[in-house]
């Protein structure tokens, strides 16, 4: 009898799955809670609902969810009363899928970047390797083309996590936990369960490589059963650490050190890198071969990228810093004299902890979207600061206060959806203004 699957939710991952299980042979239907569109990229074998979930859905044999959606709607409680079992995207990609290892990424900041460069070094060593997740390819995406012999590298968000409580990576990084992502959550306890999920299903034959520096996470790791593997900017008797340039390996006494070229800047990617290296190495994936793929990485874009140097003055967009925590990660990597345009959808915290760095290292602040308000309540007397309600507005502004010798950074610490469809579309425009701003200066 031909199975039926109902997908919940259209966005990436909704439409990966979707198509994933057409191509297993599942009846499909997706339902989706916004307005009628096209979907682009959708199997035309996929029949679909908008504009809320009805009970065709519970008219199905399983129904997956996208990470997204929160599992106490009232149709995921229907399908609950009348046990249909209810996935993630994540886990139905992950039962059709074939692998010889995962090595899964989470954390509040660095998640992209470090499972980039993850990937980057495992494709030099393996001759077969995926890399999927948040990164923007849902392994639904992959399913279909993985062998036994696949080293899948992959993204997590705390969505998937907390929608997959019985996934087992054969080797966890955990970057950081700050706060984030409320709104979903909840609470900041949610957000925390939802991360530990990496390590709970790890056994003493699996890595957990753990950020020593940051208190919550070694605490979550306290209970885990893997070996655990820390890395650190300073010295560790063992795990991994950063010492003067070098990428110290100390294990049982003994050290071994790479010494790469680093195309990104600021401490924080130091950190990525250090997480990137004590996992390469769980992998078994030589130490020159992690030292000479460090050495070509050039960061991904959206991520503290440099755009152009115009009369002197350094412009980078950060448009992916979507939290606080993220903004103080690129305030420390410049010097002073730094004019900072910050602002967007405000997510619900605090400014206050950037306001001494930014004291220290701001020059101007150039307000931008529906947080301005909140921000200049939170960050008065910090230093001058400007509404300029756009980015064009505020790359005027920062034309016209910068001097040779400064840096304008592109922070906005908020999401994106009050003035743009995501940050990589805030990220563009900022981009294509930057280069306007060259030519009105020829
Ligand atoms: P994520 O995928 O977790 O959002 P990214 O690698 O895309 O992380 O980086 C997003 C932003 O977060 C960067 O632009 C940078 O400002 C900041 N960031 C990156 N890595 C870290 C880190 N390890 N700790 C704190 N902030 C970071």
């Amino acid at each position: 009898m031909t199975k039926r699957a109902a997908v919940l939710g259209l966005g990436k991952s909704g439409v990966s799955a979707a198509n994933l299980a057409a191509k297993l042979k599942y009846k499909v239907f997706a339902s989706d809670s916004e307005k009628k569109r096209k979907i682009q990229n959708l199997s035309s074998a996929v029949s679909v609902e908008f504009d809320g979930h009805t009970d065709r859905v519970l008219d199905n044999d399983i129904i997956i969810k996208s990470p997204g959606i929160h599992s106490d709607i009232p149709i995921l409680k229907k399908a609950a009363i009348k046990k249909i079992p209810i996935i993630s995207e994540l886990k139905f990609a992950l039962n059709n899928s074939k692998y010889k290892k995962i090595i899964a990424i989470t954390g509040t900041n660095g998640k992209t970047t470090t499972t980039d460069l993850i990937s980057k070094i495992v494709k030099a060593h393996f001759k077969d390797s995926i890399v999927c997740g948040n990164i923007g390819f849902p392994l639904s995406d992959k399913a279909l083309k993985t062998t036994k012999n696949t080293i899948i590298s992959m993204e997590l968000s705390s969505y998937q996590l907390e929608d997959t409580p019985d996934f087992h990576p054969d080797i966890s990084v955990l970057l950081n936990i700050t706060p984030d992502h409320i709104e979903h959550h909840k609470s900041m306890a949610n957000y925390i369960k939802a991360k530990q999920n990496i390590l709970n299903n790890q056994t003493k034959n699996d890595f957990a490589i753990i950020n020593y520096e940051n208190t919550l996470c070694r605490k979550l790791s306290a209970a885990a059963k893997a070996k655990k593997i820390f890395f650190s900017k300073k010295p560790l008797k063992n795990g991994v650490y950063y010492n003067n340039g070098s990428f110290v390996f100390a294990f049982g006494g003994k050290t071994n050190q790479i010494n790469p070229k680093i195309n990104i800047v600021g401490l924080h990617n130091i950190e990525n890198i250090l997480a990137a290296c004590a996992a390469c190495f769980c992998a078994g994936i030589p130490l020159k071969t992690i030292e000479k793929t460090i050495s070509s990485y050039k960061g991904a874009a959206h991520r503290i990228e440099f755009v152009k140097t115009i009369g002197g003055v350094d412009y980078y967009n950060d448009s992916k810093s979507t939290t606080v925590d993220s903004t103080r990660a690129a305030l420390e990597s410049f010097q002073n004299n730094i004019v900072l345009i910050l602002g967007g959808l405000d997510k619900g915290f605090s400014y206050t902890p950037i306001k001494k760095l930014i004291q220290q290292k701001v020059k101007a602040l150039l307000l931008i979207g529906s947080a301005a308000n909140k921000i200049k309540k939170d960050l008065k007397g910090s230093s001058p600061i400007y509404d300029c309600f756009n980015i064009k507005k505020a790359l005027q502004k920062a034309k016209a206060i910068s001097e040779s010798g400064d840096t304008v950074l592109f922070s906005p610490a908020c999401a994106s959806f009050d003035q743009f469809k995501n940050f990589e579309e805030r990220g563009d425009i900022f981009k294509a203004l930057v280069l306007k701003v060259k030519k009105q200066t020829r």
